[in-house]
């Protein structure tokens, strides 16, 4: 067995020639060997795993089928399964056990597929590197030395490295997208409502979004097919419109496929590598037939001021149910606000507390009106921006980050520096657009990300445009150099 694509082991299991205890042992065994080098991982039980492979076999050989029976996966730390810990990556949740499991878990257990473990992140989602975790940084597969992105930093490590060929993480602001860029994997966010949020350990309600991430847009398809669609304990979810064609993904025809390049995401602040590597993808497109168009989208140099003031503004709302009563670390005190601000004061990190005090700022009375409320007006133009371009064009090829993947420490002192990683990843969020990342190809020997954005609910289309690029190029099927040395990948 090698590192495989979820597809190829969908068949091998449907035919027989593979066993879910065996791929689930495979990646027990290569996360024992990769993790000394990685620190994807924060939790696991390989008793609870492998029994659940063996239902899946029994259920495999009774004749059943379904898109993801028997195949592993691993779910970012901040996703509810009852089975293990959910720690946010947070101190002031460290061991706390899931008490039930997330819709979308939920979904991918009942279809069988056999979660192995729970990925590293940046606490509470916050962060663009994974260094923000409290429990050490994971590492990028394709240079030690360097972050693999975040703040699903362990859910793409995870694929990248073959863990395994499934993992969820999670997209407020680019969470998956951003790190699929830096180690070389394709990762979705759907469309606004599309998976559930139930049992997502909430950031920013009105932009959480989980993400699939896989190697290929194909086996993304898999999984979201299983988990997408309306859950009565999720009031902001709604139907994918059309998931027929995702078990077998076909290409999207690129000829006469309209591809709008956004003039503001191509400006000075990218680096010129990854200038280079996006115009060989998007020649490879048009090579096909596609029709690449300039559009402009002028609210986007408001994006980073919009997303910063949303974002804070509701993680200092939704992170003060952590306050010691409830749920994990209590610090002993007498008095009980004493005992409140301890708790926080110990078990938070530095960049939540400073996000929970940025948006208790802007959500003060006094200066509501002059950042919440004007960022909410600017949100609205950002959004009148992409309705306008899809008249013209049927989907975006944007950069996913300026950069490839930086070396550690290099952003941390700099919170604006870390937040401008984001400059090409927050706006579609904040309309509600569906969006993907996927390899383009390479500079300096590290990967560099596309980024697609489609109307809202075209989910599928994006999928199939993903697929048709994967089709004709090969950079998705290229694996770190880490772990081209022999049956433990050299780990
Ligand atoms: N990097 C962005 C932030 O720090 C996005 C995070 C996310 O999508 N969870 O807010």
């Amino acid at each position: 067995m090698a590192v495989g694509m979820a597809v190829d082991w969908r068949e091998g299991l449907d035919a027989g020639d593979l066993s879910s205890e065996a791929l689930v042992q495979q990646s027990l065994d290569w996360i024992t060997s990769g993790e000394g080098r990685l620190r994807a991982i924060l939790a696991l039980d390989e008793s609870i795993s492998l029994a659940l492979a063996r239902k899946a076999d029994d259920r495999l050989r009774a004749g059943e089928r379904s898109p993801v029976l028997g195949l592993p996966f691993i779910l970012k730390d901040n996703l509810n399964w009852s089975g293990l810990q959910v720690s946010c990556g947070s101190r002031i949740m460290e061991g706390y056990q899931a008490p039930y499991d997330a819709t979308v878990v939920a979904r991918l257990l009942a279809a069988g597929a056999v979660p192995v473990a729970k990925a590293n992140l940046d606490e509470y989602a916050m962060g663009s590197s994974g260094e923000y975790s409290a429990f050490g940084a994971a590492r990028n597969p394709w240079d030690t030395a360097r972050v693999p992105g975040g703040s699903s930093s362990g859910s793409v490590v995870s694929v990248a490295a073959g863990y395994a060929p499934l993992a969820l993480g999670s997209d407020t602001g680019g969470s998956v997208r951003l790190p699929a860029s830096f180690c070389n994997v394709t990762a979705l966010r759907p469309t606004f409502g599309v998976l559930s949020r139930y049992g997502l350990s909430a950031m920013a309600s009105s932009l959480d979004q989980v993400g699939p991430i896989a190697r290929s847009a194909a086996d993304i398809a898999l999984a979201l097919q299983v988990m997408a669609g309306r859950d009565p304990m999720d009031s902001t979810s709604v139907d994918l419109p059309r998931t027929e064609g995702l078990t077998h993904l076909q290409p999207r025809e690129l000829k006469g496929l309209r591809i709008g390049l956004p003039k503001e995401y191509f400006s000075e602040g990218l680096e010129p590598g990854v200038r280079s590597t996006l115009e060989a993808a998007l020649k490879v497109l048009s090579d096909q037939g596609a029709e690449l168009r300039e559009v402009s989208l002028p609210h986007t140099r408001y994006a980073i001021d919009t997303y910063y003031l949303l974002c804070t503004s509701e993680v200092s709302s939704n992170l003060s149910r952590f306050d010691g009563v409830r749920f994990g670390h209590r610090a002993s005190a007498t008095r009980l606000t004493d005992m409140i601000a301890d708790t926080r004061d110990q078990g938070l990190g530095s960049e939540v507390k400073r996000r929970i005090l940025l948006g208790a700022f802007c959500l003060s009375k006094g200066y509501y009106d002059a950042f919440y409320l004007k960022a909410m007006k600017a949100r609205t133009l950002i959004t009148q921006d992409f309705e306008k371009a899809f008249e013209t064009v049927d989907v975006l090829a944007t950069p996913v980050s300026p950069g490839t993947a930086f070396p550690f420490g290099s952003k941390t002192d700099d919170p604006l520096a870390m937040y401008l990683a984001d400059a090409y990843t927050v706006t579609a969020p904040l309309a509600g657009l569906p969006c993907l990342s996927m390899p383009a190809g390479f500079t300096n020997a590290l990967p560099v990300g596309i980024q697609l954005i489609g109307p809202a609910l075209f989910d599928v289309m994006l999928l199939e445009t993903a697929h048709a690029f994967q089709s004709i190029t090969h950079h998705h099927r290229d694996t770190p150099p880490l772990f081209r040395t022999g049956a433990n990948h050299g780990l």
